[in-house]
């Protein structure tokens, strides 16, 4: 116990030095962040600095390290079935491939994050930490090798350089190239090669069971979530795909890590535990994979995965816009992964409009839906991917996008990322200029919003927060859906003072918004009345410009309109969202 005590505290102080440097906000900001995190994390942390310092003192070890275990997990692991078969299920990875890229891969030319480079190396100058992330982690040779299996003889062969010369060049370090998470995708991805292509197989045989066993030593329990959920599926595909003491080893602890992980991240209502529409649909795919390779084992886990499976398939099924696309809260954008549709299967369930434990309610009528965020900002122990947008919500009307989030342009440390996870890049209520979350640095959070719903029926939502405690103002916002005539948004502010508050509404590049009388039109680009926002309680609107970056690396001017009223507490406002010649009911 002492020691554990011990390294807990030398991981602290470490993470806590960490944390500092990496940004100069001071040590009150880096306090505040740490004091979430589990011990487990802390620990886990401890130990992959401590491995990676012992790497650069000791340059191979890691190599080394793994080079000495090869012979005797050579010796006694024998090929099991294929995990995947051709042509691929509809669910399979192998049906979510990007055939027009390929040719574009053939000539050395890769596009991830909507940003296209020549490689010629493995390091392109001035690609991000994750567009080389997507290079290192090889899901394009899923592409090529279902190109291939369609008969392109170029892209086999191509698929076979690549490999040949990632590893001529990438030997076990302590470079992003062995990152745990990139290990795991690229493990997924030659498991899924080498049932596609068998002709691969002696090529990527050794080096896959390298990667399961580096990986089994390699577990990102510090960063928990979505990528230590990744590790695990990868680790538990490897020990499926082999038979022998070591792949029985693998699944054995990836099964019983994901059992503890899926009570931990799936929430009771289906929903991931991050709060991420894309990461939902992420980690789903990881899940499905996971959950055909036990299944076909007869593991125990799979019932587990089945159930999990199923959850979330149900979320992933409702948290959509009528255009069939998630909403873009805490941190998601479209294109990166695989659409709903891809992941959900037939079912004639109906997917539930309220998701209490995730915090996401959909308000529709029948022209289109507001789907608000009513939950926490994430997880305590990994607010990553955590938005100031308590209480915000996206507006559709019918497959056009009306209101949305300000999205995610990159996941680089910058004035822009700061602005788009912070409270003004939301349609909800910021009170003095400040964030209710204190988002900081790529992915940090000191001081959280803590949200809780107060009621959730059919048509109507009431939820608060307290991320403006420490102002002395708390926020209660309760939107009501009316059929005919569109939504009502009303804000409560009480507390002590006086304050701003500034209540907004962003509107998707299609759109702009004009003038009306005692009301502003929402209009499309022929200038036809979609909708009219009617101020209730004396706000003064005013229009601002603004930001939206519904995909990595594309980011669009928006109008965005400021309903503000300033004065001593109680106060409240809010607006009409009125469709079409409809007016709000009486009283
Ligand atoms: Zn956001």
């Amino acid at each position: 116990m002492h020691v554990a005590r011990f390294w807990a505290n030398i991981g602290q102080a470490r993470f806590l030095a960490e944390l500092a440097l990496e940004r100069s906000e001071g040590l009150g900001m880096t306090v505040k962040t740490a004091r979430y995190l589990r011990p487990e994390q802390v620990v886990a942390r401890a130990a992959f600095v401590a491995e990676r310092k012992l790497a650069r003192l000791r340059p191979g070890i890691l190599e080394r390290h793994i080079v000495r275990k090869m012979p005797a997990i050579l010796a006694t692991t024998r090929d099991a079935e294929p995990l995947w078969r051709w042509p691929p299920g509809p669910l399979d990875p192998a049906s979510r491939t990007r055939p027009g890229l390929v040719d574009d891969i053939l000539n050395g030319q890769f596009t991830f994050l909507n940003s296209s480079r020549q490689v010629e190396n493995w390091w392109p100058e001035g690609a991000s930490r994750l567009w080389l992330f997507h290079l290192h982690g090889f899901s394009w040779a899923i592409d090529l090798a279902v190109a291939a299996r369609r008969g392109r003889a170029d892209a086999a062969a191509a698929l076979q350089r690549g490999v040949d010369d990632w590893l001529k060049h990438h030997p076990v370090s302590d470079s992003d190239a062995w990152h745990p998470y990139v290990v795991s995708e690229r493990l997924m991805a030659w498991l899924t090669v080498r049932d596609l292509l068998p002709e691969l197989n002696s090529a990527v045989r050794e080096p896959i069971l390298e990667h399961a066993a580096f990986l089994d030593h390699h577990l990102e329990h510090d960063v928990a979530g979505n990528h230590l959920l990744k590790n695990l599926v990868a680790l538990l595909l490897a020990g499926c795909a082999y038979d022998g003491p070591y792949p029985t080893a693998w699944r054995t602890r990836a099964a019983r890590h994901l059992e503890t992980e899926l009570q931990r991240q799936v929430l009771r209502d289906g929903g991931h535990y991050e709060r991420s529409p894309m990461y939902h649909l992420l980690v789903l795919a990881d899940l499905l994979a996971a959950l055909w390779a036990s299944g076909r084992r007869e593991l125990p886990v799979s019932v587990t995965l089945a159930d999990a499976v199923r959850r979330m398939q149900s979320v992933a099924r409702g948290l959509v816009h009528p255009d069939g696309e998630i909403p873009l809260f805490n941190d998601s954008v479209l294109g990166e992964a695989p659409s709903p549709a891809k992941l959900i299967g037939p079912s004639t369930t109906s997917a539930p409009d309220i998701l209490p434990s995730t915090g996401y309610a959909k308000l529709p009528v029948a022209e289109g839906v507001l789907i608000a965020d009513c939950g926490p900002p994430g997880p305590d122990d990994l607010p990553a991917h955590v938005h100031a947008d308590a209480l915000s919500f996206e507006l559709s009307l019918g497959e056009e996008r009306v209101f949305v989030d300000g999205g995610v342009f990159d996941y680089v440390a910058s004035a822009l990322r700061t602005r788009l996870r912070g409270t003004a890049a939301h349609n909800t209520v910021q009170i003095d200029g400040r964030d209710q979350s204190e988002v900081w640095s790529a992915f940090r959070v000191g001081q959280r919003a803590r949200v809780r719903l107060v009621h959730a029926a059919p048509g109507t939502l009431v939820a608060e927060h307290d991320g403006y405690a420490r102002v002395g103002v708390r926020h209660e916002r309760r939107i009501d859906a009316f059929a005919d005539r569109g939504w009502r948004i009303l804000d409560t502010l009480v507390g002590t003072g006086e304050h701003i508050a500034d209540a907004r509404l962003r509107l998707h590049p299609a759109l702009q918004f004009r003038v009306g009388v005692g009301e502003w039109l929402v209009c499309d680009d022929e200038d036809r009345v979609l909708l009219a926002v009617r101020p209730i309680g004396g706000p003064d609107p005013e229009l601002e410009s603004g930001v939206y970056a519904e995909r990595f690396g594309q980011l669009q001017d928006v109008e965005v309109l400021r309903l503000r009223r300033t004065g001593p507490l109680p106060l409240v406002f809010g607006c009409w969202l009125l469709l079409p010649g409809a007016e709000p009911t009486p009283g």
